[in-house]
């Protein structure tokens, strides 16, 4: 699915295209390409491809490996589970109900490749993907309990205690030992995030950037 950003902008200023932020003050000068030992593919809800708040693009943008799948009520993805036997595959999710609690499988390295796959979304999205999806019923889950709160701060009604999809993803490089890897995607976020309040604060409009 493409992405095509909400019109986040006033009128003087102008968004970029490709990254849905204010010219000039967006991210597409930022040269990243990481070389993670493991997949990441985003299960990206439907809604999540217009916001220019959606911080699971920077994982896309980050790693040349990551394969983002949309996810819609009505369809299946089938093209990202056929794509599931050649992979040693972990439902990233939180652990916090006994039904997941469960399936928990600590990270272990295996002779397939591993791919975490993130639900892309905001929490209260991700729980419904979680139940509407049969074909993620039997997944081991792999639960990230953060040592640090969440630094993301660009959506009015915070996931409180749960990290930004891009913050998993550096958790998880973090989990299996890409310890470099996970602070240049940390840093690529930290840059992501200053760029998005520059851009509004710049302007000084409150149409700039607009926190939804
Ligand atoms: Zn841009």
């Amino acid at each position: 699915m493409k992405r095509t950003f909400q019109k986040k902008v006033s009128k003087n200023t102008i968004q970029c295209e490709t990254c849905g932020l204010v010219k000039g003050r967006c991210i597409c000068d930022y040269e990243i390409d990481i070389n993670a030992p493991v997949e990441f593919w985003l299960l990206t809800h439907e809604n999540e491809f217009s916001r220019t708040n959606n911080t699971g693009r920077l994982i896309e943008y980050a790693i040349a490996s990551t394969r983002v799948f949309a996810w819609s009520r009505t369809e299946t993805p089938s093209q990202m589970i056929a794509l599931m036997d050649d992979y040693d595959v972990y439902l990233v999710f939180a652990d916090d109900r006994d039904e997941e609690k469960k399936r928990v499988k600590s990270y272990e390295p295996s002779e397939k490749k591993t791919v975490f796959i993130i639900l892309d979304g905001t929490w209260k999205e991700a729980r419904k993907m979680l139940r509407k999806s049969p074909y993620l019923a039997d997944l081991p889950i792999i639960a990230l309990n953060p040592k640090s709160q969440t630094s993301y701060d660009l959506r009015r009604n915070k996931d409180q205690g749960h990290l930004c999809t891009v913050e998993v993803a550096v958790a998880l490089l973090d989990e299996v030992g890409a310890i470099k890897e996970a602070d240049a995607l940390n840093m690529y976020f930290e840059y992501f995030m200053d760029r998005y309040h520059d851009g509004k604060y710049e302007h000084g409009g409150t149409n700039d950037q607009t926190i939804i």
